[in-house]
């Protein structure tokens, strides 16, 4: 069978069966050889029943000394009983209503036992272990995750069908570059790491994969630098940058001259910009695209500026604006939702050259919209958009510049990977005059005393948000119905006579823009919001935020969150209201402001499988690398995309067919083979 056929096709199986497997993902032959086990249970080291440890999975090898006896204890439990020996000691071993396993074990017979032992003094017991006879099943066993109606028992059936039917997999690595990093063979690599041989078989088969997948990925994103690198750009003349400077109500901060200064003297080069503005929520990432934007319009050429939200378009329209208000710079926006007559407008002058600057979200990047002389795509909250989107926006001029902002805090150690393509600046400082936010942690019991402190300072003159928590099941539209219940309840309730605003991601653009205008003119003092604010917006008399079921975000979630207040110079206050006590997780908030900190401690705490799971980073998805912890390995794939890339930048030769087409599949989202 051919790798890439469909897995209802594979004996066994069936639609019943593939409809299950879809769930994990799994579609083609290819996908289930590649569907790696989570754990391996490992039956090749025994143990004896004396030397066992206590409470951890062991195997036992020993015989059985008597047939299970039934002892009924009470109604709908049964157990099973019986005791078997190594030579040296005793085990009992119980099984709880299960029948079929005890009747399967006979008497004076060897089998392997695989569980935790417990007991004490000369009394050693196991409870429900897995077993099978002893003669020849030495075996190191893969553990699978499992779905609704699939047990890892049966995946594990369903692999070994597939390598007794399937084509062997061809290997993608040329064995020069397999050879001098001691790699195993691809097709050996998939046994080993299904059926490991030994442990040894096991690591190195494992070693072989995940370089393999951190390789492609290395290549990847290095094409995609040396690419943008060798082809000319539309370089600026002059720097207009003090210029810009004379522009603002506010003095730049050093990190935003700094960033600024990096980026602008890219531009004057005859190679693309190609730079990642990286800064904590507040650090004025807005005013350096700005200064870019401002320059390239100067020299006589366009901008664009995409962000993930439409939200947050509607407000760097205005704040750019703002700053452009007494220069000739024409901008357009442009959203999903622009009605269809203004965007025709806006699209002809784009492609005529009669708008300088369009601001937008996704819609920028349809393939309708055209530039005359597109030198500069900057994309806001970058890690909101996949590597391709980025690269679509970019595709729309000659080589213009790309600049990317964003606030997600990464690892350092991880920058290399996920922003492997691209140069970087750090905005390691806030504006001047800025105060801490404190943060406090409350139990819903003294809601309203929070409720009480909001009303405080609404009263005052300031404005605050209340942020709706979010809704177990997903989707934008039971997130509608719990904030439009919010609102009522706190419009008609504690709230009565402020003037309250309600947004929501389901809103009707207009209805969007008119309630945040009317937040940033002040005139609602408390906005009722779900998420859609955890990007951008940027109200600086918002002083105070509460937010509602604090347990059900992420750490990094709810930093970017409170980042919407503590915009100006007075002291912000946010309240994270949670029920469920996990205080310790939340205190992470209460005790620091560091972004970088609290992605460290959210990696920590949910896993890097999570983190990096839920499209933080717009890179594929990998299968058995982690960026988290094979550090060593990221660094042995990047060297040797590195020296492969110099040699043969374009991949070419028949022995990197292979290998030029894996790193295309992987990085056009496709499954393999
Ligand atoms: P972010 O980096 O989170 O995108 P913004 O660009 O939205 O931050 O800026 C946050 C706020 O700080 C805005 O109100 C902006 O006008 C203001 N700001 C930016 N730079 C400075 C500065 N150098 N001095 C004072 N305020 C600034
Ligand atoms: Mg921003």
């Amino acid at each position: 069978m051919e790798l890439r056929s469909g897995i209802k096709y594979l004996k066994g199986v069936g639609d019943k069966r593939a409809a299950m497997l879809a769930k994990l993902g799994i579609f083609t032959l290819w996908d289930l050889l590649t569907f790696y086990p989570r754990t391996y249970e490992d039956w090749s080291r025994i143990t004896s029943i004396k030397n066992a440890p206590m409470n951890e999975n062991v195997c036992i090898k020993a015989i059985v000394g008597m047939p299970c006896k039934e002892h009924r204890i009470r109604k709908g439990m049964t157990l099973y009983k019986t005791e078997v020996t190594d030579g040296e000691m005793l085990l009992d071993i119980t099984f709880f209503n299960n029948p079929y396993s005890a009747k399967k074990l006979e008497q004076g017979k060897e089998y392997l036992f695989y569980g935790k032992i417990t007991g004490k003094g000369y009394f050693r017991s196991m409870n429900s272990p897995e077993f099978t006879e002893a003669e020849g099943s030495d075996t190191i066993r893969p553990i699978y995750p499992q779905t609704a109606g699939m047990n890892s028992k049966a995946i594990e059936k369903l692999v070994r069908t597939a390598f007794q039917y399937g084509e062997k997999p061809q290997d993608p690595i040329p064995v020069e570059i397999r050879n001098s990093y001691c790699l195993m063979e691809l097709s050996d690599a998939l046994k080993n790491i299904h059926f490991p041989e030994s442990e040894d078989m096991l690591s190195e088969a494992r070693r072989r994969l995940i370089f393999e997948e951190l390789f492609l990925l290395e290549l990847g994103l290095l094409r995609m630098k040396t690419k943008s690198r060798q082809s000319t750009a539309l370089s600026m003349e002059k720097d207009y940058t003090e210029e810009f400077r004379s522009l603002l109500p506010f003095e730049l901060t050093n990190a935003q001259k700094r960033a600024i200064s990096q980026a602008a003297s890219d531009m004057l080069l005859g190679t693309p910009m190609n730079r990642l503005v990286q800064g904590d929520v507040g650090s004025g990432k807005t005013a350096v695209s700005a200064a870019l934007i401002y320059n390239c319009a100067k020299n006589g050429y366009q901008s664009a500026l995409m962000a993930p939200t439409e939200v947050l378009a509607m407000q760097h329209y205005k704040t750019l604006a703002g700053f452009f208000e007494n220069t000739d710079i024409t901008i357009g926006l442009l959203t999903g939702s622009t009605p269809a007559a203004e965007k025709k407008k806006i699209k002809a002058a784009l492609k005529s050259g009669g708008i300088d600057l369009v601001i937008g979200t996704h819609a920028l990047i349809q393939k309708d919209v055209e530039f005359s002389s597109l030198a500069l795509a900057v994309t806001d909250e970058q890690h909101r958009f996949g590597v391709n989107q980025r690269n679509s926006l970019h595709s729309k001029g000659k080589n213009p510049h790309v600049l990317v902002m964003s606030a997600t805090p990464i690892p350092r150690t991880l920058a290399l990977i996920i922003y492997g393509d691209l140069d970087l600046s750090i905005l390691d400082e806030l504006p001047k005059g800025r105060q801490k936010t404190e943060t406090y942690l409350v139990t819903p019991e003294i809601r309203e005393r929070a409720y009480g402190y909001v009303k405080k300072h609404l009263c005052q003159g300031r404005q605050g948000y209340i942020v709706c928590p979010l809704v177990e099941e997903e989707g934008d539209a039971s997130e509608m119905t719990a904030a439009n219940a919010l609102f009522k309840e706190l419009s008609d309730g504690f709230f009565k006579g402020f003037r309250l605003g309600l947004l929501h991601g389901k809103m009707k653009s207009a209805e969007k823009k008119a309630v945040m205008d009317a937040f940033s003119s002040g005139e609602i003092q408390l906005l009722v919001s779900t998420t859609v604010i955890e990007v951008g917006i940027d109200v600086p008399n918002a002083v105070i935020m509460v937010i509602e079921n604090a347990e059900r975000f992420g750490l990094s979630q709810l930093h970017q969150l409170r980042g919407r207040i503590g915009r100006g110079t007075e002291k912000s206050t946010c309240i994270l209201i949670s029920e469920a006590d996990e205080t310790e997780r939340l205190n992470v908030l209460t005790s620091t402001t560091d972004g970088f900190k609290i992605a460290d401690e959210d990696l920590k705490l949910r896993g890097p499988g999570d983190f990096f799971g839920s499209r933080q980073h717009g890179l594929p998805e990998m299968k058995i690398a982690d960026m988290m912890t094979d550090g060593e390995a990221i660094r042995e794939a990047h060297s040797a995309a590195e020296n492969l890339l110099k040699k043969n930048p374009a991949l070419s030769g028949e022995e990197y067919a292979l290998l030029r087409s894996a790193v295309n599949r992987l990085f056009s989202g496709g499954s393999m083979n």
